[in-house]
């Protein structure tokens, strides 16, 4: 379905409705942070839950890990970040508006830029933020008539690199030895535990070691509401197998993930009409990495990467063996044999996953008296509340009785179910659509008779008496 102004009406929406507020708002906000409201922590909770219960609690192969966010400074220069987790920037002498290069030339069509100005450049420039920086770059922005988006000038510096990790001292000393970092992703933490998962969980190959966390990154330009933020949320697996298993061919294992993934992003209401593959071409992947796949989602301000999926090979166990000197590789009993196993790793920002599922769940209707519903068509188990129960007016006694008898009744077994006697019954409705309630149940007049209640769909707008001894069956059936 295409709307008008998505984006703004999802912005909107979420402050409304509490799912998200600018962080810190009172005192005019933070560039790049958002706060969760009640509606937004609950689903965001789900979103998390359900990729725990998917690819953890579900699985036979999977361990969790939960590691410092700050960590041993040296973890970050065995990964290179400290060198190389940088973005291209670039300042416009007119107005001093700072952006990032990639942000105002076309990524993909990089390639074709540097090649039609004459320049050249290595595959290792090509894969990351140094094929955005230079003389080169200068001249191709002006070449191109690249604009400044503030003042519409093309007056452009020398573009050049910018660390993006967020530095921290810890402890009382201020010398070099107390720098560390907000850790710029999670995945790090998992491979500086492999050692502890396999002495103590002795694990057999092909595994997984997953965590969910944050991760900060200083963006130059966070922009796109939740999508490019500084203060993030990943869910990342590291799979380890072995590579010389002629068995299952590291590139079967990576088609399963592909699938894994997808199959989820669908199951908690991504549309799959907008979710795209993108395989990165080999002069743009990192130099370790043997493929690189992007699920892309139509995003209302572009198609964008939602998640990732790579092969990272062996680089990061045997980068952080060979700056901690441990040994960081795996003994096959029944072979006995050591070698260093590689990874495939599945990872997925949750910010950007919450926009795509709103983004997918957004539907107007266009109502008989001209006005326009809306509702968040969420999939049941991921909506914040399950089911809102009500009476149908709230100064009758008896209505408002048997209502909270069934509201303490369901409470206790659905997670959550919301009571709502605010306004009429229209507005309730209304209320609950937006914020995407599956279910709104109501005890009318009838109740009281015929021991029943009216459970209206949020979808359809179509009302069902169900019996009350038939409620929680026929509840549990629809969330299914
Ligand atoms: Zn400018």
């Amino acid at each position: 379905m295409h709307t008008e102004n998505l984006m703004e009406k999802i912005v909107s929406l979420c402050k409304r409705r509490g799912f998200v507020f600018q962080g810190s708002e009172i005192y005019g906000g933070l560039a790049g942070t958002y706060d969760y409201g009640p509606l937004g922590s609950l689903l965001k909770n789900n979103i998390r839950d359900s990729w725990l219960r998917k690819f953890v609690h579900t699985r036979m192969d999977m361990y969790l890990v939960d590691a410092a966010i700050l960590m041993n400074q040296r973890v970050w220069q065995a990964t290179g970040h400290v060198d190389e987790f940088i973005d291209p920037l670039v300042e416009c002498s007119n107005c001093q508006k700072r952006c990032r290069v990639d942000a105002i030339v076309d990524e993909k069509d990089i390639m074709g830029l540097v090649a039609r100005h004459g320049g050249s450049a290595t595959a290792e420039d090509l894969a990351s933020a140094q094929k955005f920086v230079g003389p080169l770059m200068k001249y191709i922005l002006e070449q191109e008539h690249v604009t400044c988006p503030d003042c519409k000038k093309v007056a452009w510096g020398m573009p050049r690199v910018f660390n993006m990790m967020l530095e921290t001292r810890v402890g009382a000393a201020a010398d070099s030895t107390s720098v560390s970092y907000l850790r710029p992703e999670t995945a790090q933490g998992i491979f500086v535990n492999y050692k502890n998962v396999v002495d103590t969980q002795s694990p057999k190959l092909p595994f997984g070691i997953a965590q969910v966390g944050k991760a900060f990154r200083n963006e130059i330009t966070p922009r796109d509401f939740i999508f490019r933020v500084r203060e993030l949320e990943q869910m990342e697996i590291e799979y380890f197998f072995n590579p010389d298993d002629t068995e299952k061919p590291w590139q079967e294992l990576f088609d399963y993930w592909k699938e894994e993934q997808l199959e989820w992003f669908t199951a908690i209401g991504i549309d799959a009409e907008r979710l795209h593959d993108y395989e990165h071409p080999a002069e743009a992947r990192a130099h370790y990495s043997l493929k690189t796949v992007d699920w892309e989602f139509e995003y209302p301000f572009g198609t964008k990467e939602m998640s990732g999926l790579a092969y990272r090979t062996n680089f990061d166990l045997s980068r952080h063996s060979e700056f901690s000197g441990q040994k960081l590789d795996y003994f096959d009993e029944d072979t006995k044999t050591r070698f260093a196993p590689h990874v495939i790793e599945p990872s997925v920002g949750l910010e950007r996953l919450f926009l795509a599922v709103l983004a997918s769940a957004y539907s107007e209707e266009i109502l008989e008296n001209g006005e326009t519903r809306v509702y968040l068509k969420l999939a049941p188990k991921i909506a914040p509340y399950k089911v809102c129960v009500s009476p149908l007016l709230r100064n009758k006694p008896d209505l408002v009785e048997k209502a909270k008898v069934v509201f303490q009744a369901l409470r206790d077994e659905f997670t959550y179910v919301v009571w709502d006697d605010s306004g009429n019954i229209g507005k309730r409705y209304r209320r609950q659509d937006e914020i995407g309630t599956p279910m709104c149940i109501v005890v009318d007049f009838d109740s009281l008779d015929n021991d029943d209640v009216t459970i209206r769909d949020r979808d359809t707008a179509e009302q069902v008496r169900v019996p009350m001894s038939e409620l929680s069956e026929h509840i549990r059936t629809r969330l299914a």
